[in-house]
């Protein structure tokens, strides 16, 4: 018989070879037609904006320095498509059906039903051919859906644009913006259409993702001549470049996709591979264990036909059993839902995922380093004081409603009747970009929160924001940058008058200051005057800004760092209150309890700094490292300092990056916030980085991992949550799976030992119960909500193995008990005369019975289950167990599947039986979970 073997053997191992080839080769085309193109010729050629002045862009694009009109821009976008990029093609529904195949434990499958055919075994043969299929059908739906998701996440990171519409700035959806429009550059903008700059401010674009060139290009508004290469065209930005520095503003010339991203087609959001370093981790497992298999099924084929005398045929279809049985067909599928599952649950908790990797680190991150503005705090901003050198000035009022009394020292007053209040709350007005809008019976600011809070302050006194512009019409600015910390505006007003307003962080403003006003005079100024007052104001958690001022004689229309070193006159201070967040009080204690240290990091002042983490409960609130502290340490005493200081405060970016650096280099893994463009280092270099959704600027989003959809702290503590459940559910998945194999693999192989002719389980019956379970049980368990005690465990060590030796072990003897068992039961039945299709069909219902039992021993990982949360808790189970009951019931009694299958109906006392056996699995393995805990638990005691 060994001989006749041969050639089918061959045909078979030539077609999985074919089919391998065939399939690499379809997956290399793929990707090349994926890769991107270089930006052709003729794209470059025609489009000549750069060439034309810009008053002539103006008047071809029939719009003006003021950008268009609400009802225009609404006619434009109807005529032109909306700003957004086509989406990749996403890949076609057979694309997605045939990658199914490309699996090396598929390949096993369909070799072994090619020579099952050839052997003239129709029925086992079909049986294999339609699980296959089934198998593929079920990956693809399950892929399907979880691409799906990831498309929603992806499409609620939409990006956004400040735009000039009926004279205002507002911030649009980037899709709204139409060709004509005005738009407003910050650094840190993503450029949302391609745009011909009108004025520039210090205005420099990375342009990396168009020409590849990461040096960051000054931008002018000069026009070019047209034959001015993409690279060199100054006077533009283009759609998807970064600005990492400056102001700036500029026309849209085209949208979407005829911007000249748009024409680059193949650059648009390639798709992610819907994979993590735990799948990837588990898929190479996958491959070496099916080659375990290969072997372990050969070695049996041998040892049946040279030892025990079996026929080879008969032996081949054992060895067959053996591979289906060890297999875990439906892991892989398993997995990537588990993680789509999680990736969705998490967006429904604000924290968009960016990089699938990350839901795998976050259950392992033992620090975060948080911002202070907008994540710990609300991010509401209010003026509650304002300090001249006379007078104190007090507001009433909450949020940016801008009604609201005010009191001079205690009773209230008009503060526009003090010339140095007034002085001071005008240069808030002026030297300040933000704007307020009533919209639907609620305040909201476009802009900066803190520059609002400054305009509704001004309103509150009685000045009107439009009137002052009118009047000292702004003629330059030197934008806030972290690194300066500070604003400037130049101004002139109609009779001639010019002068200089700047705001920014008191130390910055007071280095720069020779003077003080004072209701009588000019005097010397008087730092510790000063310095008192800020300190008493940060002191209760107060942000305070410094205003001063500088009259010029003569009419400079520009505004340069020089400007400022002399003449500059101190003002006023203003404090604002920015209350913490009550949800990120929790969160920190949350964390707390995680074993996650929170850190604190902002670029506001220490004391401030201090009062806010005393707010939040960060634990060691008292001791503060500024900027300058950090400055002075070298990497060692950095080191020592950055595990036990929480709070930092004056930082700059660079300091951010040094602080991740070394928390890493202590081993921690970090989870850190940013919103700036600046923060992107730091953020790219931090295990997670997380940016903000709504005060986060473009490039921050690009250089994270995550998004905080609503900027706040208790996302993140939630998204650790996910995280660690994600895992959980993998690991439980895993944990959950292999032993049914085990235990079927054992089961056949121990009777190809024990030298039997007739199998408790045949390979169909082997293939129904591991698809039937994977869809069913498996399915359940990720659905898994968090586990009860998921925040009170330390973070988990990210170099554990999945497979550790608990894992093992479990694996191990729960294999057993399910072998045992069901070899039981099917010896039992032979010996009460059962015919042999009835034996098998008791030996199938109990494996099945076993995997119910054991599927709610695999809720919780290490935790008690016998409880009526444990049992009841998580009703995906509840339905999948109903489902798979019903599923056994058509196996046993359906006459057409008793035909396909070969199962005989069984008498109702016999469930009896196999339910009593089935359930020894539930005890046992809780009894094992109490004695690990009680040696844990001795063993912590003793340490
Ligand atoms: P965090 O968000 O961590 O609390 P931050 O990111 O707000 O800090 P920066 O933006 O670097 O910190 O601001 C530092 C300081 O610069 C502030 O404390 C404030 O004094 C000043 N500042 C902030 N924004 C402006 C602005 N628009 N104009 C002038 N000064 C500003």
């Amino acid at each position: 018989m060994l001989p006749a073997l041969d050639w089918p053997l061959a045909l078979a191992i030539l077609l999985v070879c074919a089919l391998a080839v065939g399939l690499i080769f379809w997956r290399r085309r793929r990707a090349a037609n994926l890769s991107p193109q270089a930006p052709t010729e003729s794209a470059q050629a025609d489009r000549s904006w750069h060439h034309i002045p810009t008053e002539a862009v103006l008047a071809a694009l029939e719009t003006a320095e003021q950008g268009l009109s609400s009802e225009d821009a609404r006619r434009r976008l109807d005529h032109y498509r909306p700003n957004s990029l086509p989406e990749a093609k996403p890949r076609s529904a057979l694309e997605r059906f045939l990658s199914q195949f490309s699996n090396i434990l598929i390949y096993v499958l369909l070799a072994a039903g090619v020579v099952t055919t050839l052997l003239q075994h129709w029925l086992d043969a079909s049986v294999i051919f339609g699980v296959v299929i089934i198998n593929a059908a079920i990956g693809f739906v399950q892929e399907g859906k979880a691409e799906d998701a990831l498309r929603a996440i992806r499409g609620m990171l939409s990006p956004h644009a400040m735009a000039w519409r009926d004279g205002r700035l507002l911030t649009l959806d980037a899709a709204d913006l139409v060709p004509g429009d005005l738009v407003q550059l910050q650094s840190g903008d993503k450029i949302p259409a391609d745009l011909r700059l009108l004025r520039v401010k210090g205005l420099q674009i990375e342009e990396a993702a168009l020409t590849g060139e990461s040096v960051p290009i000054d931008k002018a508004v000069a026009a070019l001549p047209r034959e001015t290469a993409l690279a060199d065209r100054l006077c533009m930005a283009y759609s998807g470049t970064l600005v990492t520095h400056g102001q700036g503003a500029g026309i849209v010339v085209a949208t979407g996709a005829s911007t000249e991203i748009g024409r680059i087609s193949a650059l648009v959001a390639g798709v992610e591979q819907l994979t993590t370093p735990l799948l990837r981790q588990m898929a190479q497992f996958g491959t070496w264990l099916t080659i375990a298999i290969l072997a372990l099924a050969s070695v049996t084929f041998a040892f049946g036909v040279l030892v025990r005398d079996y026929l080879a045929s008969e032996m081949f279809l054992a060895a067959v059993g053996l591979a289906v049985a060890a297999i875990p067909e439906g892991l892989p599928a398993i997995m990537t839902i588990t993680l789509a599952i999680g990736v969705r649950r998490m967006a429904g908790r604000n924290a968009i995922i960016r990089r699938l990797p990350a839901v795998e680190t976050l259950g392992t991150v033992g620090v975060i380093c948080s911002d202070k503005t907008g994540t710990l705090t609300r991010n509401e901003m209010t003026v509650r004081h304002v300090v001249t050198a006379d007078r104190d000035l007090t507001f009433s009022g909450a949020g940016y409603d801008p009604h609201g009394a005010i009191y001079c020292d205690g009773k209230t007053c008009s503060p526009l009747e003090d010339g140095v209040l007034s002085e001071a709350l005008q240069a808030a007005l002026l030297c300040n970009d933000a704007t307020l809008e009533l919209a639907n019976d609620e305040w909201r600011v476009h802009g900066d929160p803190m520059e609002g809070a400054l305009v509704v302050a001004g309103i509150k006194a009685g000045l009107d924001p439009e009137t002052l512009a009118k009047a000292f019409p702004r003629s330059d600015l030197i934008p806030f940058e972290s690194e300066h910390k500070f604003m400037a505006t130049l101004h002139h007003d109609h009779s001639g008058a010019a002068a200089i307003f700047v705001k920014g962080a008191p130390e910055a403003i007071l280095d720069m200051c020779g003077h003080q006003r004072s209701q009588a005079q000019l005097t010397a100024i008087d730092p510790d005057f000063w310095l008192r007052r800020m300190e008493a104001l940060a002191a209760e958690g107060q942000r305070v800004l410094a205003i001063a001022a500088k009259s010029l004689d003569m009419q400079p229309m520009e505004l340069n760092f020089e400007d400022l070193e002399e003449g500059l006159v101190l003002v006023a201070l203003v404090g604002l209150i920015d209350p913490p967040r009550t949800e990120a009080i929790a969160a920190v204690e949350a964390c707390t309890r995680a074993g996650i240290r929170v850190k604190m990091i902002t670029g506001d002042h220490a004391a401030t700094a201090r009062a806010i983490a005393g707010q939040v409960g960060l634990r060691n609130s008292d001791r503060v490292l500024t900027g300058r502290d950090l400055d002075a340490l070298d990497e060692d005493g950095l080191e020592q300092q950055v595990a036990d200081v929480d709070v930092y405060a004056r930082v700059t970016p660079e300091h951010k990056l040094r602080l991740v650096r070394s928390l890493q280099e202590r081993g921690q893994v970090v989870a850190m916030t940013g919103d700036g463009v600046n923060d992107a280092p730091a953020l790219k270099r931090a295990d997670v980085g997380v940016a903000m959704g709504i005060n986060g600027t473009e490039a921050a989003k690009e250089a994270a991992e995550m998004v905080l959809a609503d900027d706040n702290f208790a996302s993140i503590a939630n998204a650790v949550e996910e995280g660690r459940t994600v895992y959980d559910n993998l690991k439980k998945a895993i944990l959950f799976i292999l032993p049914t194999n085990g235990g079927e693999a054992l089961v056949v192989l121990g009777a190809i030992l024990l030298g039997f002719h007739e199998f408790p389980l045949t390979p169909v019956q082997i293939l129904w119960v591991n698809m039937i379970t994977a869809v069913t049980l498996a399915l359940a368990l990720a659905f898994e909500p968090p586990e009860p005690g998921v925040m009170n465990r330390s973070p988990r060590n990210a170099r554990e193995p999945v497979l550790t030796p608990l894992f093992l072990w479990r694996i191990g003897y729960v294999s057993i008990i399910l072998m045992a068992g069901t070899f039981g039961l099917f010896l039992w039945e032979l010996a009460q005369d059962a015919s042999i299709e009835a034996a098998r069909t008791v030996a199938v219902n109990t494996l099945v019975m076993f995997e119910i039992f054991y599927l709610f021993n695999s809720r919780y990982i290490s935790a008690p289950v016998l409880s009526r949360e444990g049992l009841l808790g998580n009703p995906y189970v509840l339905l999948a167990v109903g489902l798979l009951l019903l599923f056994q019931l058509g196996f046993t009694y359906l006459s057409p599947l008793q035909a396909l299958f070969g199962t005989a109906a069984i008498d109702p006392l016999v469930w009896v039986r196999i339910v009593l056996v089935a359930s020894t699995v539930l005890f046992i393995v809780e009894a094992e979970k109490a004695a690990t805990r009680w040696l844990k638990r001795s063993r912590e005691q003793l340490a």
